[in-house]
Order: structure tokens, then C-alpha cells, then sequence
């Protein structure tokens, strides 16, 4: 005879499902409607990373680029499905205004080419979503902000990392301090960069600092909550090298917030990649290895009590440009405020130029 096994709860469960449905099948979210974007600069980043992430987002679509290059931007739109009437050049981007179906602009231009766009879409009528560096100065983010305050549209930024389920954790556990009170943070954000590359030209506003070292700014402040009073800066720029005739190396900094949180930060375009963010808290630390990759972070954790790390369970990786532009047109399409609006990006250029001063004068700078 077979013996029954386990309890009679689980003799109870049946193996087939009963009403022949899945019990955790999830049914898609489908928008009633897509708010419409223009991409703007089909580089690196547009073509390898945003356009097929619009392929995955339920809020977001791309409508419309604008390319220096119409040649490059008629195969783009070919592959994408864009009409061939809703390419644009720089010369005739103020035909923007005249195209419905762009409801918002994503610049993913230069730095230095991201505050006139800016303005000009907002003028247009239209929404922005600007890359990071907002800007090249705190003059130029005041400008953007005000032409979004005059047009009563949104002006976001564009940090995809605050949209990110393991940051998002992160900011969690911090604001409840669930691991006890913040001490101290480290962030290092490191790639080699090598000529010919924006992110090494003065005049298009390239350097580490708003390129990488924005990520570690932005984490400090968005782990704290806070606003960095005193900064410190040291800034290495090798005569030897010739990708650094125009911007700096390497630049390292520290931020001390009011809450007494002290965070190390540093920054380079001449090493090995290194991704790193650390929060060490009264009670432990978080750690976060791929801190600001595009994929493969981890998040670890040393909890009190414990011996050793453990890995937060449960958070399914996504595609951070995905998650970023769902994030950002609905909250346009509720009419809501964006996440991360340009007050967090002028926030972040104060931080940088605080730290230019305080490396170029030796000490520490006030905020
Ligand atoms: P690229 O150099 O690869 O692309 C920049 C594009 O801008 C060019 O391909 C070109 O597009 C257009 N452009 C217009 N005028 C100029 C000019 N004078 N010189 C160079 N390019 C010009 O840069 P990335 O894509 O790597 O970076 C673009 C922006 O995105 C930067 O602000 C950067 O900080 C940000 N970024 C953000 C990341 C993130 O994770 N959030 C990651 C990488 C970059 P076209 O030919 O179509 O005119």
C-alpha cells in the first residue's frame, strides 16, 4: 500500500491548477497612452542604450530624433519605426514645436550643448529630459530651470540610478535606518577613457567630475537625504598624458553633511573600472559592488549581529533606462512632479564647482 506523505494541508493542494490558470501569472500593464519623445543625439548612449529601451517601456515612446547626421538618424528611425518626417537636424530643431506627437525632448548631447537645447524645447512647448550633467555651470541650471518655470513645463534629470530597485533598497534602508544611523559613505566611480571622446574636450564641458563622479555626489545625497555643508578637493591632472590637456584625471572630494555623515568620494578617467558605493551605519554596512554599471549590481549587507554579508534578496535587476523613462513620463502623463527635477541637478553642479574651488584653492569649501 502507498502511504500518504506530508501534512493534509498540502495533500489538500492540488497539482493541476484548479480553474486551469496559473496562481501567480501577472498580467501586463498597458498605457492608455505613450507620452511621445524626441531623442536628441544619436551617440554612444542614445543608440546603444535608450533606443532599445524604449522598446521595453509601457509609458515612454520615441517619436522623433534629432541628429546632426541625417543619414545615420534615417537608419535609426528605419529600425525603430520612426517616421521619416519626424527627423529633425539641429538647424530646424525648432520645428520640434510643430510635431504633436513629441511631447517631451531627451538630450543626449554634450554637456555643453545640454542648457541652450533645454531651453529651446521648453520654450517649444515641450517637456525635457536632460543627461547628467545637468549643465556645464550653476548659471546655466538656473537658466533651465527658469525657462521650465516660464514654459509650465518639466524639466527632469536624467539619473537613471534613482529609478534603480537596488538604489531605491538603498535609499530605503537608509531612511529607516535599518541598519542604524549613517556614518560614513564611499562612492568611486572609475573608467579609462580614451581619445577621441567628449568627456576629454574643456570646451564640451568633459571631465570626470560631471561625467562619473555626478553618480557619487548624487548617491551621497540621495542616501542622506541631506545637502553637503563643507566640501574638500584634490584634483590630478597629469602633464604626461595627453588625454588630460583639457580636464582633469582624477578627482577625489569629500562632502560632510549636517547630520555628521561624512562621505569620500573619487573619480577617474584614467584607471581600471571600479564602481563602487559603501555605508557604513552604526549597526553595519551596505555595500554595493557595479554601484553605478548598467548592469550587475549587488547589493550586500553586514547586519548586526551577523558574521557575515549577506545579499539583499529579491530584486530583480531591470533595464535602468527602461525604468527611467517609464518613471519620468508617468509621472508627465499624471501630471505629477518628476523624481528627479532640475533642483536635483543644480543641487549636484553647487557640490561639483564647490569642489573645483576647494581643490584649485586648498581649502575647504562652505556650501
Ligand atoms: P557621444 O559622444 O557618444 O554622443 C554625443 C552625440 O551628440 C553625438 O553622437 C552627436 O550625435 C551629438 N553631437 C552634437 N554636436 C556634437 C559635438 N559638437 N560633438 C560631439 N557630439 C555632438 O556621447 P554619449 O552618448 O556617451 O554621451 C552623451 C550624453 O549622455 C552626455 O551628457 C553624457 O554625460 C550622458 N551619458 C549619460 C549616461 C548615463 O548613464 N545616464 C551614460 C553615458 C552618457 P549626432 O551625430 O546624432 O548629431
Amino acid at each position: 500500500m502507498l502511504a500518504a506523505a506530508g501534512s493534509s494541508a498540502a495533500a489538500k493542494t492540488p497539482l493541476a491548477p484548479p480553474n486551469n490558470q496559473s496562481a501567480d501569472a501577472k498580467e501586463p500593464t498597458v498605457a492608455k497612452k505613450k507620452l511621445g519623445f524626441a531623442v536628441v543625439g544619436l551617440g554612444k548612449l542614445a543608440m546603444e542604450e535608450v533606443m532599445p529601451a524604449f522598446q521595453s517601456c509601457t509609458y515612454a515612446e520615441c517619436v522623433a530624433l534629432v541628429s546632426g547626421h541625417p543619414a545615420k538618424a534615417k537608419r535609426v528611425a528605419a529600425a525603430y519605426g520612426i517616421s521619416p518626417d519626424a527627423i529633425y537636424g539641429y538647424d530646424d530643431y525648432d520645428k520640434l514645436k510643430a510635431n504633436a506627437k513629441v511631447e517631451a525632448v531627451y538630450i543626449i548631447l554634450p554637456n555643453s550643448m545640454h542648457a541652450d537645447h533645454t531651453v529651446k524645447a521648453l520654450q517649444a512647448g515641450k517637456h525635457v529630459l536632460c543627461e547628467k550633467p545637468m549643465a556645464t555651470s550653476i548659471a546655466e541650471c538656473e537658466r533651465m530651470i527658469a525657462a521650465a518655470k516660464t514654459a509650465k513645463k518639466q524639466l527632469a534629470i536624467a539619473y537613471r540610478l534613482q529609478y534603480e530597485p537596488h538604489h531605491l533598497r538603498a535609499i530605503e534602508i537608509c531612511k529607516k535606518q535599518e541598519l542604524g544611523a549613517l556614518k560614513l559613505i564611499e562612492a568611486t566611480n572609475c573608467q579609462d577613457t580614451q581619445a577621441p571622446n567628449i568627456r576629454l574636450s574643456k570646451t564640451l564641458g568633459g571631465g570626470p567630475l560631471g561625467d562619473v563622479g555626478i553618480y557619487c555626489i548624487n548617491a551621497a545625497r540621495y542616501l542622506t537625504g541631506e545637502e553637503p555643508v563643507e566640501v574638500t578637493g584634490f584634483i590630478q591632472q597629469p602633464t604626461s598624458d595627453p588625454r588630460f590637456a583639457e580636464v582633469p584625471e582624477s578627482v577625489s572630494f569629500q562632502l560632510r553633511f549636517p547630520s555628521g555623515v561624512i562621505m569620500n568620494g573619487s573619480c577617474s578617467f584614467g584607471s581600471g573600472d571600479s564602481r563602487l558605493l559603501r555605508v557604513t551605519t552604526a549597526k553595519g554596512y551596505l555595500h554595493m559592488d557595479n554601484a553605478f554599471a548598467y548592469r550587475g549590481i549587488e547589493l550586500r549587507m553586514r547586519k548586526p549581529g551577523k558574521a557575515g554579508d549577506v545579499v539583499e534578496p529579491g530584486i530583480e535587476a531591470v533595464d535602468h533606462f527602461t525604468a527611467e523613462l517609464d518613471g519620468v513620463a508617468k509621472a508627465l502623463l499624471d501630471n505629477k512632479p518628476v523624481k528627479t527635477p532640475g533642483a536635483d541637478g543644480l543641487a549636484d553642479m553647487k557640490v561639483i564647482k564647490a569642489i573645483e574651488e576647494a581643490a584649485a584653492s586648498g581649502k575647504v569649501v562652505k556650501l
